[in-house]
């Protein structure tokens, strides 16, 4: 099975997430912002990240700069989450290191057809 780190500050997210991501077949372990999400990835580097962007703490940008700098045994895809009105952000989450992108709300065949792109699903 692939491994799914879901990095959100919000624990609806995170539960819906979970849900679809287990339904595709997915071990899912999650995270409430990108220091905790560091540290996971350093005792056990998931298959795949679904990074929010806005999270105390530690934010999705920075998280994924510091990922970049973590001698880990292998590059995480990552797809990064954002809001209709955060279009901005995925321009420089993907030049930041980020694989896709979604958009908040997502479903089950969008978040599907996105790890399908990264080719995890
Ligand atoms: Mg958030």
């Amino acid at each position: 099975m692939k491994t799914c780190l879901i990095v959100d500050d919000s624990k609806v997210i995170r539960k819906v997430a979970r849900h679809i991501l287990e339904a595709l077949d997915f071990t899912v372990a999650e995270a409430g912002d990108g220091r905790e999400a560091l540290s996971h990835c350093r005792q056990s580097c998931p298959d795949v990240i679904l990074l929010d962007w806005n999270m105390p703490v530690m934010s999705g940008m920075e998280f994924l700069r510091a990922l970049g700098d973590e001698p880990l045994p292998h590059r995480p895809k990552v797809v990064f989450c954002t809001t209709e009105n955060g279009m901005a952000h995925i321009r420089a989450a993907i030049e930041a290191g980020a694989d896709e992108y979604v958009m908040k709300p997502f479903d089950r065949e969008t978040l599907h057809s996105k790890l399908q792109i990264v080719g995890v699903a």
